[in-house]
């Protein structure tokens, strides 16, 4: 058997792991989360030119009523890729960076709580929320197989409204510059602990030589 019939052809069958036979760009559940992502730019960009706060938040229930959308559809159609899920990723953290800088302008008493969230956001939970792709997984919603204390805290239910909820809703309802500026450094804290377990665990890396890759692939 040559290595590529034992490690790219043969897949378990579990949901939870990924197969190459699975991948592709366009699927239901992606094409959901490039659509809620492009009404969420419209949105926000409009409340930011509008001086409209009405707008502002459509932005922000469009992109996490989408959020969910996409992640049921990927579920209820058996539709899991990693590519989608990446994009997923991705696809946030410009949702959730338009919604903030557009608060932040329209609400400047917010601009230092906003910039300590959107430095954990979009830098250290987008590489944690990335670190799935060095394992089988299918996204980080099974991390539970790999680390249950980091799922717990990061991908869980409640890990995950802790994470996007819970700053947005109190910024918005309190504004409160302290109350929110104490939570996103909270958040800041639970995601460097978080990166610290993760680094723990050892990343995997793919083994092999690339020169041996190169020099065996198709021309
Ligand atoms: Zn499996």
């Amino acid at each position: 058997m040559t290595p590529a019939e034992g490690t790219t052809t043969r897949s378990c069958g579990h949901r939870e792991c990924a197969s190459p036979d699975r991948e592709r760009l366009v699927t239901v559940p992606t094409a959901i989360t490039l659509v809620r992502t492009l009404a969420t730019i419209g949105l926000a960009l409009a409340g930011a030119s509008l001086d409209s706060l009405e707008l502002l938040l459509a932005a922000l229930v469009v992109y996490w009523v989408g959020d969910m959308a996409d992640g049921f559809a990927a579920r209820l159609l058996d539709q899991e890729t990693r590519v989608g899920a990446t994009l997923d990723i991705m696809c946030d953290r410009i949702s959730a960076a338009l919604f903030y800088v557009g608060f932040a302008w329209y609400d400047p008493s917010m601009a230092i709580p906003v910039g300590i969230y959107l430095a954990e956001f979009m830098v250290i939970d987008m590489f944690l929320s990335l670190a799935f792709l060095a394992w089988s997984s299918s996204s980080p919603n099974y991390f539970y197989l790999i680390d249950r204390r980091l799922w717990r805290w990061n991908w869980s239910k409640p890990g995950k409204a802790v994470n996007s909820a819970l700053f947005a809703v109190l910024m918005v309802w309190t504004r409160e510059p302290w109350l929110a500026g104490v939570i996103a450094t909270a958040l800041l804290a639970l995601k460097v602990i978080s990166l610290v377990w993760l680094m723990r665990l050892r990343l995997p890396v793919p083994t092999g030589c690339l020169h041996t890759v190169a020099d065996t692939a198709p021309a």
